[in-house]
């Protein structure tokens, strides 16, 4: 069984973006627009399929978080200032869209 990757501080970098400390001692500072449109929420992503649905241009370029809350103790969701609040991002998700650490340890080692 691996270790999950639990974060011990989430909080904002600065106005747009989400920062989380982690267990390991990693931080992890996500750019909001780019958060925003990792959305795992079924109006984002298809559900079959993993397409992402969200059009970018439909996106404001200066999205921003408005509230961080956790969801139970596995994952958070953010009320963003376009009016979204649908997403949930698991820790694990979060972790592997970590800027830092993407195609590192990521899913996309093409
Ligand atoms: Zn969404
Ligand atoms: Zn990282």
């Amino acid at each position: 069984m691996k270790t999950l990757h639990m974060p011990v501080e989430i909080g904002r970098a600065n106005q747009h973006d989400v920062r989380i400390r982690w267990q390991d001692g990693h931080e992890s500072v996500y750019p909001a627009r780019e958060l925003r449109m990792s959305c795992p929420c079924a109006g984002c992503v298809d559900e079959m399929t993993g397409a992402i649905r969200l059009i970018g241009s439909s996106v404001p370029q200066d999205v921003r978080p408005l509230a961080v809350e956790l969801v139970g103790r596995y994952a958070l969701t953010v009320h963003w200032s376009d009016g979204h609040h649908t997403g949930i991002y698991s820790f694990e998700l979060l972790r592997k869209l970590c800027p830092c650490c993407r195609g590192v340890a990521g899913r996309s080692a093409v």
